[in-house]
């Protein structure tokens, strides 16, 4: 009768509380900084064009049904997906060196990198960076695996840590896991540029360490989907004759497809010993994946990943999807630049600059949380009390109420 009683209370997700505090607000003007969901110029959420047609294919489709996919789910998204990641070009694809499978989104995938982990290599520390996405941490602790970080952020100078992030690759045990962000870093908007990756991912090969790419911002940082995949395609080059890549891939901040759940893991081997049979591996692989999905979901959601196969298969609908992230992205780049400028022109203490220089969904602002709790409590500005802004929460209409509310805070 007792046996739950004693259950501890955990805290409110903080992301999620910010939504609950935000809706019993009543102030008129109140502008939501928190969860990193794209909103259009008057603060809505935005079906891109590429999904509302998507949508109208399918359910004109007469053989349109609600059946339930295969345990691994859609090859028809899966084999674009890797495409669209790895790239046309890629010697991955060709030599035939990849896994592909259907995720319950971002998360699942990485959920799923870390339950294989945990049955095949379950000793190895994973490497987050600090500051990470905070579900990172409890996702691989989740599977009970070990936890450490590499430095990243450099609070002082807004800037890339590179040589803790190095030191931290010489001294971790030969062959851990290094989990990195392939774009647009959460929480910080800040990434290596591409000397940077360079010489970050030759340490990595150095140790033989393994790497696994959270890519859940592909073509929504920049626009364009090969630059945002700068990283991981030279990750799986300078890797290929190392150790394996696992790369998480999400459609729901470049597709919009937020509460659909459509995602990927894909696993890429390096080459073999001419005596090992790469297919027998990779049918293995693809079997173990198979149960992790079969004991967790059964079997993957559909209806997303038929709208993102739309989009990958049909070439007028995947124009149509290169323009929609154009949209998206240059919006918020638009929006980066109206908040450093009016902070400019308000001669609030300090460089902004680092607004603009950062990339994707997020910004680090650099607010302290009382800075945050105080611009909460006072003008209605809602975000995390890391100092994390969602730009894309920003508008016409809301930037300059922001900027001069920072402007107070700071002052
Ligand atoms: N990784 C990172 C770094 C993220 O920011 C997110 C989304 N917040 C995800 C993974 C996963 O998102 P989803 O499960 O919605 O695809």
């Amino acid at each position: 009768k007792t046996i739950f009683n004693n259950v501890a209370l955990l805290p409110p997700d903080a992301l999620f509380n910010i939504k609950q505090r935000m809706s019993q607000d009543s102030r008129k003007m109140k502008v939501d900084l928190g969860i990193g969901a794209y909103r259009d110029d008057s603060g809505k959420p935005w079906v891109l064009p590429s999904v509302r047609e998507a949508e109208k294919l399918i359910q004109e489709d007469p053989d349109y049904n609600h059946e339930y996919l295969n345990i691994t789910g859609l090859t028809s998204l899966t084999d674009p997906a890797a495409m669209v990641l790895l790239g046309q070009d890629s010697l991955a694809l060709k030599e035939g060196r990849t896994v592909s499978v259907q995720s319950l989104s971002g998360t699942g995938a990485l959920h799923m990198a870390a339950s294989f982990y945990s049955t095949t290599c379950k000793d190895k520390l994973v490497y987050l960076s600090d500051p990470t996405w905070a579900n990172h941490k409890s996702i691989f602790e989740g599977k009970g695996l070990k936890t450490a970080t590499y430095p990243y952020w450099n609070a002082a100078s807004k800037s890339l840590d590179l040589e803790g992030y190095l030191n931290a690759i010489k001294t971790a045990p030969q062959g851990s896991i290094f989990v990195l962000h392939a774009c647009a870093h959460n929480p910080t908007g800040l990434d290596p540029n591409e000397e940077q990756w360079a010489t970050i991912l030759k340490a990595i090969v150095e140790k033989e360490h393994m790497v696994l790419f959270d890519s859940a911002y592909q073509g929504f940082a920049s626009g364009n989907l090969n630059k945002d995949a700068f990283a991981v395609r030279l990750g799986l080059e300078l890797l290929a004759d190392v150790t394996p890549v696992i790369i998480c891939q999400s459609f729901a901040k470049n597709v919009g497809m937020y509460g659909e759940r459509a995602g990927c893991f894909h696993l890429v081997l390096p080459h073999q010993d001419e005596f090992v049979k790469m297919a027998d591996v990779k049918a293995a692989i693809q079997s173990q994946l198979a149960l992790i999905t079969r004991s967790e979901l059964s079997t993957p959601p559909a209806y997303g990943a038929k709208i993102v196969a739309q989009v990958l298969n049909k070439p007028e609908l995947t124009k149509q999807w290169h323009a929609d992230m154009v949209t998206m992205s240059s919006r918020i780049i638009k929006m980066r630049h109206l908040l450093r400028d009016a902070l400019v022109s308000l001669k609030t203490p300090g460089n902004w600059d680092h607004i603009v220089d950062q990339t994707g969904m997020f910004s680090y602002t650099g607010l302290s949380a009382e800075m945050v709790q105080r611009l909460e409590k006072e003008h209605a500005v809602y975000m995390a009390s890391s100092g994390r802004a969602s730009i894309a929460g920003l508008n016409s209409g809301n930037v300059e109420h922001v900027a001069k509310a920072i402007n107070e805070v700071v002052n």
